[in-house]
């Protein structure tokens, strides 16, 4: 973070705008929206601007006296030496400064907004690119509608009764997402207020009716935050507590609502955070307590990811829960290295297996994990390739058979090392991979050499 966003209150506070033209004028408007008071200094000021209520006109060129008893200045002139002049006097006097289109001099910058006042959306690329920020502002404008203005003044209204009577804050929120994702604020949104608080009424009175808590469990997919469902997305934001796991990556956990708190679960091989018993029972706990509990897990939780004991747990219990898939390694992995998991000539079918070592064995149904015409992917299989390579040649597979290895797929340190099931054991190159490495075997493999060129993204090693 560049910058600490924040909103000033500057209701009734003397505000400088330096220059009275087009720009000054933009700016002492904001201000003025904002319920500023504004002294404008400049030699020619626009009558527009002069005239109006609430704004002190000094024509003149700017002086230091001109910042007596000023909360904040905006420099808006075409003059570099004048707006420096600006900057410098006001940060000597610790008065929050900006000079338009001029990063260097300012000690605030002015973000893009979307007003549905009392709601406020605020949003900067620190300059980086305005053009960004414009289209930014359009696609929330769509968002975002109008009548949210509406919305957010009548949830202040009954902030304050709301509050008084559902004392537990982990249940007010639920309250609040209740009323403010359904009927309550669609009567709201088409202008029917008094039907709204007749049901916001009636939610009060059936304070024991507020949701309990749920747990979503949710795939948070191999990594890249623009690969989650909309779904998941929205329930990231709703979530009150986050449980992860390793395979969940920073930029989808940011996702999270910023004040959920996160408890990390995370497993990696031979050190087990917290055994998966513990898991289930903390879910139990967190829900139990009235929380909405996300549990975050990597690729898709139905996939190798124990999600299944997870439910089994809270269904005992009673818990409510909701499963988003999520993308699996394989599919996900297999695109970003140029590999299609089936394809007419290659392959018919596609199998997952784990390549977990139990007592260093794999026990793995050798027989049809040979067969021609499929392709086998194999999760979790780092340490196992030397035995899975012999068993699928002892078990009939030629030993030419093309196969590849993928570690850490689809982020910047991705490497794909392909080879045959004879060379690729013998590779120097394998020992240095490390985890998380996903094993693909079978013909589709050589389809990369052909493919790879046309996937854009981090496809080759
Ligand atoms: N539920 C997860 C899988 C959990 S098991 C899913 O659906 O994807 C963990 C295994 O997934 C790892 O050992 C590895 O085999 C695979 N994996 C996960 N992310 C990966 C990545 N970015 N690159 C390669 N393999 C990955």
């Amino acid at each position: 973070m560049n910058y600490l966003p924040i909103f000033a209150d500057v209701r009734n506070k003397l505000c400088l705008v330096v220059g009275g033209g087009e720009v000054g004028k933009r700016k002492a408007g904001v201000l003025l929206e904002a319920g500023a008071q504004v002294r404008v200094v400049a030699p020619q000021i626009e009558p527009a601007l002069s005239e109006q209520q609430r704004v002190e006109a000094i024509f003149a060129r700017f002086e230091a006296q001109h910042l007596d008893g000023v909360t904040l200045v905006i420099a808006a002139t075409n003059d570099r030496n004048v707006n420096r002049q600006v900057s410098e006097l006001a940060q000597a006097r610790n008065i929050p400064v900006n000079v338009v289109d001029d990063p260097e001099l300012c000690s605030f910058i002015m973000p893009a907004i979307l007003d549905r006042s009392p709601l406020m959306v605020a949003f900067s690329s620190g300059g980086a690119s305005p053009v960004l920020t414009r289209m930014m502002r359009g696609r929330l404008e769509t968002m975002i509608p109008q009548n949210y203005s509406r919305l957010a003044a009548f949830a202040e209204r009954f902030r304050e009764l709301v509050k008084q009577r559902v004392t537990n804050p982990a249940k007010r929120r639920i309250f609040w997402e209740n009323a403010l994702e359904g009927v309550v604020a669609e009567k709201v949104l088409t202008g029917d207020e008094g039907s709204a608080e007749k049901m916001l009424q009636q939610m009060l009175k059936d304070e024991d009716n507020i949701q309990r808590g749920e747990v979503y469990l949710v795939g948070a997919g191999p990594g890249d935050p623009d690969l989650l469902t909309f779904r998941a997305l929205r329930l990231m934001q709703k979530a009150d507590v986050v449980v992860y796991d390793n395979l969940v990556s920073k930029p989808i956990l940011e996702m999270a609502r910023r004040d959920a708190e996160r408890i990390y679960v995370g497993k990696k091989r031979n050190d087990h955070t917290l055994p998966q018993e513990q898991i289930n029972e903390l879910l139990v706990r967190l829900a139990k307590e009235g929380k909405r509990v996300l549990r975050l897990k990597g690729g898709d939780p139905f996939i190798f990811g124990r999600g299944g004991e997870e439910i089994e747990t809270l269904a005992e219990h009673g818990i409510l829960f909701q499963v988003v898939p999520g993308i699996t390694a394989a599919s996900r992995v297999a695109s970003y290295a140029g590999i299609p998991l089936t394809h007419r000539d290659h392959a018919q079918s596609c199998i997952f297996v784990t390549g977990h070592l139990k007592d260093g064995t794999m026990n793995l149904d050798w027989e049809q994990l040979a067969r021609p015409k499929q392709t086998v992917v194999v999760y979790m299989g780092l340490h196992g390739l030397d035995t899975l390579c012999a068993e699928l040649v002892k078990h009939g597979m030629p030993g030419n058979t093309p196969i590849a290895i993928v570690q850490q797929g689809t982020t910047q340190n991705q490497r794909v090392i392909t080879g045959t099931l004879v060379t690729l054991p013998q590779n120097p190159e394998v020992a240095k991979l490390h985890a998380p490495t996903l094993i693909i075997v079978g013909g589709v493999v050589t389809l990369r050499e052909k493919l790879a060129w046309f996937n854009p993204e981090k496809s080759h090693a």
